[in-house]
């Protein structure tokens, strides 16, 4: 029987220093054998999602660089990565290099953050690119994998674990198997080069009839956010130029978040679009030697939907921990698990997606996305990214001197810093900081009466916690 596939996990709870997310990721980099992907001098591409303009549920630039130092630590030349988008709507803000730059910054991803460059991976206008055969591909037969992972020695495909609308799933697959694609590499993995308008699987699913034309609110902001200005809306409704249009997303994107129904998809489109994305992936991963990649994922901020959205929702799960493998099949496999064993956030996600509501042991995204999220694994399997077969291990971190100064600011107490700078002063003689009164002094804290506060909270407009209270 072959081997299962390990995946360690540390979870997200914490009551001393040793338990800090960033300690246990960096213990979890050396525990799952991560370490052993990187030679001295390997340049070593950290894959993340930098995630959208007003998205607050994102990775940390903290949680990054936490794994940035311990690729130092074993000799390699990290450099943060993330490539250009498609438009995917109007006011996209990764969409071409200088735009995704700046929008990194804004999130905290530079180099005085993390300790290394930030890389576009596949440059300006998102063209830098290495054309990969898949053989094995179950929807695609190749890739195009973005320059700066093609090119660098070894990869940490760095994951943010959420939901995805297109995906129903966005764990280490997508972030490589989406993320780690070129501007035509991602046109290719949505399919835009399948079928015919009329297949609605390449194509935007498409109903005219239903366009409000200039009667909609959003009629020009659905013409300005095509980049190929292939979208016409008039007095008779909506016109696309066939010829013209690449399946960027950007009017589906539009018509749907605007509550309309005109521009829109067929629920036979995800699952396809998830095989795909596996291809894809394993076309990145087909651009390393083997054993050059180690797969880490951190399962917090839970969000619905993906990064790629310029917002956030509350949480589909409460925080969950981070994850290490060297499968990139079998972490996705470990996290959707433990996602749908989680209890549901309270009045989390199923505000954003009325009538359908999580249930705790149940698939969470194909609840609230329409398929599936294990279409991308299975694809997975087939295609020979990895396996859905695994072991997982979960890492406790020990409770000893040496552990918990080990990822300090300094291994040493920074207590000795500050004691011999008041040494110092001291043979300054210089002004004590405080004049030292008696104890009788105290404020008379008892002499409060802390008020009884629940029926005002009762009254606070968040239905879920109101409903609660009152059990
Ligand atoms: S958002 Fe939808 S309904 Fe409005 S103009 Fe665009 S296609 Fe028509
Ligand atoms: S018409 Fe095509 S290219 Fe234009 S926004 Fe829609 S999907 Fe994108």
């Amino acid at each position: 029987m072959a081997e299962k596939a390990k995946v360690w996990f540390a979870d997200a709870s914490a009551t001393n220093w040793t338990e800090s997310l960033v300690c246990k990721a960096k213990d979890l980099f050396y525990e799952a054998k991560l370490n052993e992907c990187i030679e001295k001098g390997d340049s070593v591409a950290i894959k993340i999602h930098i995630g959208e303009w007003n998205r607050t549920r994102c990775l940390r630039p903290e949680l990054v660089a936490a794994i940035v130092e311990e690729v130092k630590a074993c000799g390699g030349r990290p450099f943060v990565v993330d490539t250009t988008t498609l438009t995917y709507h109007a006011y996209n803000s990764r969409c071409t290099g200088t735009l995704e730059l700046e929008n990194a910054a804004r999130h905290g991803f530079t180099e005085a953050s993390m300790g290394c460059p930030v890389v576009i991976g596949d440059g300006f206008s998102g063209d830098d690119d290495v054309r990969v055969e898949l053989p094995t591909g179950v929807v695609l037969k190749e890739a195009y994998v973005a320059a700066a992972l093609a090119h660098a020695d070894a990869m940490i495909n760095l994951a943010h674990a959420k939901g995805h609308p297109i995906t129903s799933f966005g764990g280490c697959i997508k972030n490589i198997g989406i993320g780690g694609q070129s501007k035509r590499g991602k046109y290719h993995e949505h399919l835009a080069h399948w079928g015919s308008p009329e297949d609605f699987i390449g194509w935007p699913a498409s109903y005219p009839e239903k366009c409000l034309g200039v009667k909609c609110e959003f009629h020009q902001q659905c013409m300005d956010g095509c980049p190929r200005g292939a979208i016409r809306i008039d007095e008779t409704g909506f016109h696309r130029d066939t010829e013209k249009c690449y399946l960027c997303y950007s009017c589906q994107v539009t018509c749907i978040f605007t509550g309309h129904e005109s521009q829109t998809f067929i629920p036979d489109y995800f699952p396809y679009a998830q095989m795909a994305m596996s291809d894809a992936a394993l076309g990145v991963m087909l651009t390393f030697e083997p054993g050059k990649v180690g797969h880490m994922a951190y399962a917090i901020d839970v969000d619905p939907n993906c990064d790629c959205i310029p917002w956030a929702t509350l949480p589909a799960t409460p925080d969950i921990g981070v994850f290490a493998s060297k499968d990139p099949v079998a972490i996705d496999t470990a996290i959707l698990d433990m996602i749908d064993a989680a209890p549901v956030y309270p009045g989390g996600a199923n505000k954003a997606f009325e009538g359908r509501e999580y249930k705790r042991g149940q698939e969470k995204f194909a609840i609230t996305q329409g398929a599936s999220p294990r279409y991308q694994l299975m694809a997975g399997v087939k295609n020979g990214l990895g396996t859905m077969d695994y072991e997982l291990i979960t890492y406790e971190p020990p409770l000893t001197r040496e552990h918990v100064a080990k990822w300090q600011i300094r291994t040493t107490p920074t207590t000795l810093i500050v004691r011999r700078m008041w040494e110092k002063r001291d043979f300054l003689k210089e002004v004590q900081p405080f004049k030292r009164v008696p104890f009788a002094e105290k404020p008379p804290y008892q002499d409060f009466a802390v008020p009884d506060r629940t029926e005002y909270l009762k009254k606070l407009p968040v239905k879920e916690w109101v409903e609660a209270l009152g059990k």
